[in-house]
């Protein structure tokens, strides 16, 4: 048992390894790989053809079977499909999947947020008086009622939330084999190669600043999370990021109207959680400053490297708090970075150097990669949507949606008129040589 554990961890370092190094990758090198299949079928048909009789007692003449057919594809609504979701875009998450369902033709219990109580109150009242309440249900709640529906068997679950839940979720839907949709978040880094873009370094700190803070106070799945830039970079940056601070907040962010407040206590308390610890604090060279009284407020706040395996670093920010990474002597490491930690949701890129774009899209992994810009990626509607790896599995938007929702079931049309009598044994043209 130990051997064959550790032949099969050898056998998986092998295969990240070879995956790493970009190699199955390149066109020429997946070319190459289904030409040799082709070949190998045609060099070791013999053997194929005797493997297939000893295992299987299937003669050969099965292998040149062929059929007059023609094919289809038609889509076919799921079913009956339950969406969750999240608070912080509590419309437009629990309508864009469901215009997805409906234009599929399923019927949907939609499960919106408690943590948006207005919101998921208005849905509940307003979808039953416009849309079709005997195939469209609005059920409110929290965890208990997530629960009892997460018991029962639906054709698809979609859900937006986080990775914890979305395990959960995952989990729940396996003991009914329904296929799930898992639309989380994580951490998406951006990267400022500076040097490149010299000319318009104000409008990438404006776009950047934008992505952290000018969303909902960074409560957004594709919210920036943390900024890789050169070491030389990081003073001038940060007197920047402070100049886009105040031009967007004026001298006092809090009375400025201008700042979402954090949606509940414990969300509070998590985020002020993260800025108490002492290693944390060390690294504020910006802000800080929370009001626990009114809860609302966390004020923007700049991070200067803060040590990389503490919990801001590993887990989602989800709040108006801003990393400044400033370690890497060559923003070509950023690669490696990225690369080292789990797949992003959105990666955001600023830069105008093409052998850094090129290496970017080849050598890392994430649901999106936007170049010079935050975030727009989520709102053009010919893009699938969704994440990679822990940040999600599933796609949607516009067609995509549609997509999300049916299945595309092939349907084969055969031709009575036509009779292959080659499709049935005895099979006596051909003489076994084994
Ligand atoms: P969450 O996972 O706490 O909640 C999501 C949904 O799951 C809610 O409807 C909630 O009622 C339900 N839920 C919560 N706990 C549960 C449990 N124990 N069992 C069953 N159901 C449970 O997430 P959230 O706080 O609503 O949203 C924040 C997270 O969502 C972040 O990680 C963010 O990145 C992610 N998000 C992703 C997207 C996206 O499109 N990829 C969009 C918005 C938010």
């Amino acid at each position: 048992m130990e051997a064959m554990k550790e032949m099969v961890e050898q056998e998986l370092g092998e295969l990240r390894q070879t995956f790493a190094s970009g190699r199955t990758r390149s066109m020429k090198w997946r070319k190459r790989q289904l030409s040799a299949i082709i070949e190998m079928v045609k060099e070791k048909e013999d053997e194929i053809c005797k493997a297939l009789f000893q295992d299987l007692g299937k003669h050969p003449t099965e292998a040149y079977r062929d059929e007059l057919v023609k094919g289809k594809v038609i889509s076919e609504p799921l079913g009956t499909v339950l969406i969750m979701s999240s608070w912080n875009l509590p419309i437009s998450l629990c309508l864009d999947p469901l215009i997805g369902a409906i234009s599929a033709g399923s019927t949907v219990m939609l499960k919106p947020s408690e943590l948006s109580p207005n919101a998921s109150s208005f849905l509940a009242k307003t979808i039953p008086t416009y849309l079709d309440s005997k195939a469209i249900k609005v059920m409110e709640g929290g965890p208990d009622i997530s629960t009892v529906l997460l018991q029962h068997k639906w054709d698809k679950i979609f859900f937006t939330g986080s990775q914890k839940v979305g395990r959960i979720v995952m989990s729940a839907a396996a003991q009914h084999l329904t296929p799930v949709t898992l639309e989380l978040g994580g951490k998406c880094p951006t990267i400022l190669d500076d040097r490149s873009i010299s000319g318009d370094i104000k409008t990438a700190v404006k776009r950047i600043s934008g992505g952290k803070w000018g969303f909902c106070s960074g409560q957004v799945c594709v919210a920036v999370d943390y900024l890789l830039i050169e070491q030389r970079f990081a003073s001038s940056l940060i007197d920047m990021m402070k100049q886009t601070i105040k031009s967007f907040y004026g001298e006092n962010p809090k009375d400025s109207g201008c700042i979402s407040k954090i949606v509940n206590k414990n969300h509070f308390f998590r985020l002020s959680r993260f800025l108490n610890d002492p290693h944390i604090k060390a690294s504020i060279v910006h802000g800080g400053f929370t009001d626990e009284e009114k809860l609302i407020d966390i004020e923007p706040t700049i991070l200067l490297d803060p040590p990389l395996d503490s919990e801001i670093m590993t887990e989602e920010i989800f709040g108006p708090i801003f990393q400044l990474l400033h370690q890497l002597r060559d923003i070509q490491e950023s690669v490696e970075f990225v690369r080292s930690r789990p797949k992003p949701l959105a990666l955001y890129v600023f830069t105008k150097d093409n052998n850094l774009k090129t290496r970017i899209l080849s050598e890392t992994s994430s649901g999106s990669v936007t170049f010079n810009d935050v975030m727009i990626q989520s709102i053009c509607e010919a893009l699938p949507f969704g994440g990679v790896g822990e940040s999600g599995m599933g796609r949607y938007h516009g067609q995509y949606s549609y997509e999300c929702f049916s299945h595309e079931k092939a349907v084969v049309e055969g031709n009575l008129a036509v009779e292959l009598e080659a499709r049935y044994p005895p099979w006596t043209t051909y003489k076994l040589s084994f």
